[in-house]
């Protein structure tokens, strides 16, 4: 606005007489060159008044019309109301399902049944989660402030002492295993923040960035060890996850205790076992040990004697099985999030969403199928069974990710990892190798949080887009509160349009610019809706 009233008012006198426009032009472009200099020069001097601690203190990261207290607790009430209302939002959703699924339609309309406190128990828990989140951006806010006024200048190791100590609030959860898988989850987060960071300044060399397939392998450690644990150590697993393994894969429950007992030397319940045989009528019933050096392949597929046929009826089955999920879990999200380009072409978006989907299942399938086949493979040529097996197992048939695109690839890591890391953890302390310390997963939690703020606030782009969507619209800023810094806003907003305007004729100019002042573009917290 500013800029365009500046070229319009000298040049509107001027433009019926054609002769001196381009002169006019000319002399502009030169005042507004000076401005420019002169608005730089001002900021410069504002940041080095900033950086040399001068009495004159810079001002706070909120809108400076409101004061610190005000900010604070307005951001607490904000946070604790929108995740509160989140939390009893998923509650009810998942109320009506439980009453569609009872095939009682009418009792959809009924708010009594859908919402009464006897069937809708989510109180504690969406206050807790309401506690977690606004705690943590109350205290955050209030602590930038505080630190401020303390050390008297803005500084990264502000924001990460404050996201650090407002961290604690994770205390509001009372499950210390829900902390803990929390905070492994961040700790995945900040390492990929960390690791895109540095590779950006190509600052150092982290071993397996130069690889082409760092992903696939930290993928393949961490099925490595969720599997190992699927099959020796299921307690180390959430009981979700264990469902969905057993679920997916071909083996039953019985032998696979069978298995485990096997590998520890323990006594294997022969009396269940047989009588979990004996149901699955084959002809061929085994002689069953009570101490076997390993579990034969006739017990852990009964119904076929081909451990090839075994395999390949796993994998197809775990393709019949998931396919139904993974077309809608592809399916919905076309459609919901891009209603208009389904609208247009909606052949074409059908066939993007199974052509996903196939690829999805079928690497679930050549997961099953690999880890059947390791199995069966290892029983060919050795006759003693060792725990070590599945561990292997896991990790190479972790490979079948590579069915996958190369961006999923990395984002599948990072969902199996914090599980992995989870379940070495428990194995670690439950094993006496790692002091089980009371509350480290608060300690974890808070250094996390802390990295986290620090990325988020100074390096937003080395973080996953829809982390950094999450975190900005229940943490980090108040909605009623997206405008820039007020100081900076009139020149640098106008500093912006000459840019927009210079851009064809300068544009080294403007990327020199860019990289002068960070601070600013980084400052400016108004991505709206964020
Ligand atoms: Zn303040
Ligand atoms: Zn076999």
């Amino acid at each position: 606005m500013a800029s365009s009233t500046l070229l319009d008012d000298p040049s509107s006198p001027m433009s019926p007489m054609v002769a001196d426009s381009s002169d006019a032009e000319r002399r502009l472009r030169e005042a507004e060159d000076r401005l420019r200099e002169a608005i730089e020069e001002l900021q410069r001097r504002q940041r080095r008044a900033a950086a040399c601690g001068s009495p004159q203190q810079p001002p706070c990261h909120h809108a400076s019309d409101e004061s610190c207290v005000a900010n604070a607790i307005g951001n607490l009430c904000q946070s604790f109301l929108l995740s509160y209302g989140v939390r009893v939002g998923i509650g009810i959703l998942l109320r009506a399902f439980k009453l569609l699924r009872g095939q009682s339609y009418s009792s959809l309309l009924d708010l009594k049944q859908l919402v009464s406190e006897k069937d809708l128990i989510v109180r504690e828990e969406a206050c807790r989660v309401g506690l977690l989140f606004g705690g943590f951006t109350g205290s955050y806010h209030a602590l930038r402030c505080l630190l401020l006024k303390l050390r008297k200048k803005e500084t990264p190791l502000n924001v990460v002492i404050a996201g650090s100590v407002a961290g604690l609030s994770i205390l509001a959860l009372d499950d210390s295993n829900r902390r803990r898988t929390l905070a492994l989850y961040l700790l995945a987060r900040l390492a990929q923040s960390a690791y895109n960071s540095a590779k950006s300044k190509n600052k150092f060399p982290i071993w397996g960035s130069h690889l082409r397939h760092g992903d696939t392998l930290l993928f393949s450690l961490a099925c490595a060890q969720v599997m190992y644990a699927f099959v020796m150590r299921p307690e180390s697993l959430p009981k979700s996850y264990q469902d969905f393994i057993q679920k997916t894969g071909p083996v039953s429950k019985p032998v696979y205790k069978a298995v485990r007992d096997c590998c520890r030397g323990l006594p294997v319940d022969i009396a269940s076992l047989s009588a979990f045989l004996s149901e699955r009528s084959n002809s061929n019933i085994v002689k069953l040990e009570k101490f076997p050096a390993i579990i034969p392949c006739s017990v852990i597929h009964p119904d076929t004697s081909s451990c090839l046929a075994h395999n390949a009826k796993a994998a197809s089955a775990t393709f019949r099985k998931t396919f139904p999920l993974y077309f809608s879990l592809t399916f919905v999200p076309f459609v919901v999030l891009r209603l208009q380009k389904f609208l247009s072409s909606p052949a074409r978006t059908c066939w993007l969403a199974v052509k996903g989907a196939v690829r999805s299942t079928s690497f679930l399938s050549a997961f099953v199928g690999i880890f059947q086949g390791v199995i069966c493979l290892h029983r060919k040529v050795a006759t003693k069974d060792h725990k070590l097996v599945y561990w292997i197992a896991g990790g190479i048939s972790a490979l079948s990710v590579l069915i996958e695109k190369k961006a999923r690839r990395g984002e599948l890591a990072l969902y199996v990892l914090p599980r992995a890391g989870d379940s070495l953890w428990y194995i670690l302390v439950n094993r006496h190798l790692l002091p089980n310390i009371k509350n480290a997963e608060v300690f974890l939690f808070c250094l996390c949080m802390g990295g986290i703020m620090y990325y988020l606030e100074h390096e937003p782009e080395t973080m996953a887009p829809f982390l950094r969507g999450l975190i900005r619209r229940f943490l980090a800023s108040r909605i009623s509160n997206p405008s820039p810094p007020p100081n900076r806003n009139a020149s640098y907003n106008y500093l912006q349009t000459l840019d927009v305007k210079n851009m064809s004729n300068s544009k080294e100019n403007d990327k020199a610019e860019t990289k002068a002042s960070p601070s600013a573009k980084y400052n400016l917290e108004s991505i709206p809706g964020l």
